[in-house]
């Protein structure tokens, strides 16, 4: 507390740069920043939903339709509006995709909150309230979901297909929706499915439809002489996590060379170390060395000499893959390499892709990794197709551990939103008015669907609602017709947890939000923003400023 009476005086607690806000004041400032967020990705959602085009300060351009990709490009710096973009956090983290829906879930949750505690509810008894819907919104979902064998091809690849709807991977979502479950199947195992084990290549040049799925790794560098082979059959692999040079001498050492044999001797000493090294190499009998760090010439050379394929400079993330895939152990220097670090991969190569060369890793001993080359015009182009790409790999690793999934196109929400209200008469007080406004805060999934297809939102929902109190579950909405056609017949499926994770999440960060009723920060917690003035809530003093540490990043938003 920051004042207590001690007597006639006020005691005082906090530094004076510290900036309070307390009571309604401080939830209208959360429920708005959090409200600000979610519509800042709103319009992206679902099929028909459309770009957003990022430029950071140094004029970086990303154009997307990924809701986490959008939140932590936007650089928003308000400490409620940030528990919201943990939420899209979370939920890219646990599976994937869902991350513009989670978000604009809370969202509405806040949205519904401000109603109420208009209406004078008590904060404590809203949060009582949400947290009881979610529970029974979870139940309800299980209730509803489908069963999905993890060797159904054709449904793993129509949910492979749902989450690159309205993303720059759906021209060429067949192609890619094999591939991505073809990936999935390739590195799952009886711990699940680790997609760290899927390596996606983005090659600029060509078109999307030229995409592959390599089985290996592909390291995008080249052999570091031309003297060197192009291949090798049952190639032994080495991996060296340093450097094939002479070290620098740490302290200046000054050499005297009095005469040119000294020189001679001095240089003729430094070509036998490096040539000892590739001998070394050999020796253990490696046919193939993958160096993170840099390779001498003179080393190269008898490299060479030796037959011996050498790449340098390999990103780190690409030697554990490698380390992984041919089950090399790496070293950190050449010195410590033994024949029993040695991984082993039926071929190497390498291989022109795009006019680019590139290293292609295959036949490894564990087939348990696989690289995914994405093809496209641009690099901007890939970047976006990579994120859908992302999600869709997410979706379907959920689906493979999980074995259940829900149609999409908001049925899942309709339904749960109709099983909520029958739930709430059975809460009674006032917590059944925070069931009813959870049940409402669910619709804002269909709704958005129809908005940003361009349809009446309310006709859309009606017809909807009618449906599924007709008993179809399946019933969705086609932002393409605006009809309601059951998703389960188009294919449109999506992971059950994907739902159940969002609306936790979603919950989660609502409650929090709205059980804060003191905001104490230390300093200027954001720049108030001009235009933001009006919807400032009274008395926010600087902190008022709502979405104000959302004005510098968000600048360049188009
Ligand atoms: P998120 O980041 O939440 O995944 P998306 O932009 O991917 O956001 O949109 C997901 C929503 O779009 C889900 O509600 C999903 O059911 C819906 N959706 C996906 N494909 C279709 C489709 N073909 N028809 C109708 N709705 C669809
Ligand atoms: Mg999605």
């Amino acid at each position: 507390m920051a004042q207590q009476q001690m007597g006639n005086q006020p005691l005082i607690v906090l530094s004076e740069d510290s900036q309070r806000t307390s009571g309604e004041d401080a939830q209208s400032m959360n429920v708005q920043a959090g409200k600000a967020v979610a519509e800042s990705v709103r319009t992206t959602l679902g099929p028909k939903g459309m770009d957003k085009m990022l430029v950071d300060s140094s004029g970086n351009v990303i154009v997307t339709n990924d809701g986490v990709t959008l939140l932590s490009e936007m650089e928003i710096d308000h400490p409620a509006a940030d528990m919201i973009v943990e939420v899209a956090e979370t939920q890219e983290e646990e599976v994937g995709d869902g991350t513009t829906s989670a978000v604009v879930i809370a969202g509405e949750l806040l949205s519904q909150a401000e109603d109420l505690l208009d209406q004078d509810i008590h904060a404590t008894t809203l949060a009582q309230g949400y947290r009881e819907a979610a529970e029974e919104a979870t139940a309800a979902l299980e209730e509803i979901a489908i069963d999905v064998d993890e060797d159904d091809t054709e449904v793993l690849e129509q949910i492979a297909a749902t989450a690159m709807t309205g993303k720059g991977a759906e021209n060429a979502k067949d192609l890619l929706s094999r591939l991505v479950v073809e990936a999935v199947r390739a590195v799952a195992d009886d711990d699940g499915v680790d997609t760290d084990n899927i390596k996606v290549e983005k090659v600029v040049g060509g078109s999307v439809e030229n995409s592959e799925l390599v089985e290996g790794v592909i390291v995008d560098k080249e052999r570091v002489s031309d003297n060197m082979p192009y291949f090798a059959e049952d190639a032994d692999v080495a991996i060296v996590n340093g450097d094939l040079e002479i070290k620098e001498t740490e302290i200046d050492a000054e050499v005297n060379v009095t005469d040119p044999d000294q020189l001679e001797q001095f240089l003729e000493q430094e070509e036998a170390q490096l040539r000892e090294m590739a001998e070394q190499i050999a020796d253990v009998g490696a046919d193939v060395v993958f160096v993170d760090g840099g390779i001498d010439d003179m080393a190269q050379h008898y490299l060479a000499q030796e037959g011996i394929i050498a790449v340098r400079r390999v990103k780190s993330s690409d030697q554990s893959q490698l380390a992984r895939a041919t089950g090399a152990t790496p070293v950190s220097s050449v010195d410590d390499l033994s024949e029993g670090d040695l991984g082993l991969a039926g071929s190497v190569a390498q291989k022109e892709i795009a006019g680019d060369q590139r290293i292609f890793v295959e036949d490894v001993e564990d087939a348990n990794a696989v690289t995914l080359i994405l093809r496209g015009g641009t690099e901007h182009v890939i970047d976006e197709i990579d994120r859908a790409i992302e999600d869709s790999l997410g979706v379907v690793r959920t689906t493979v551990e999980d074995g259940k999934v829900l149609a999409g196109g908001g049925a899942p929400e309709i339904d749960v939103s109709l099983s909520l209200r029958d739930y709430a008469d059975s809460v009674g007080g006032r917590e059944q008015l925070a069931v009813e406004a959870f049940a409402d805060a669910l619709e804002v999934i269909p709704r958005t669907l129809a908005e940003n297809a361009g349809l009446d939102p309310i006709d859309s929902l009606v017809e909807l609602r009618s449906a599924h109190d007709g008993g179809d579950t399946g019933a969705g909405l086609d932002a393409y017709t605006g009809d309601t056609i059951d998703m389960d017949a188009e294919g449109v499926y999506e992971p059950l947890r994907v739902k159940t994770q969002a609306i936790e999440s979603a919950t989660e960060a609502a409650v929090m939000l709205l059980r804060i009723d003191d905001v104490i920060a230390a300093g200027d917690l954001a720049v108030s923003h001009d235009d933001d003035e009006e919807e400032m809530p009274p008395g926010g003093g600087g902190m008022g400023g709502g979405m104000g540490g959302m004005g510098g990043g968000m600048g360049g938003m188009m």
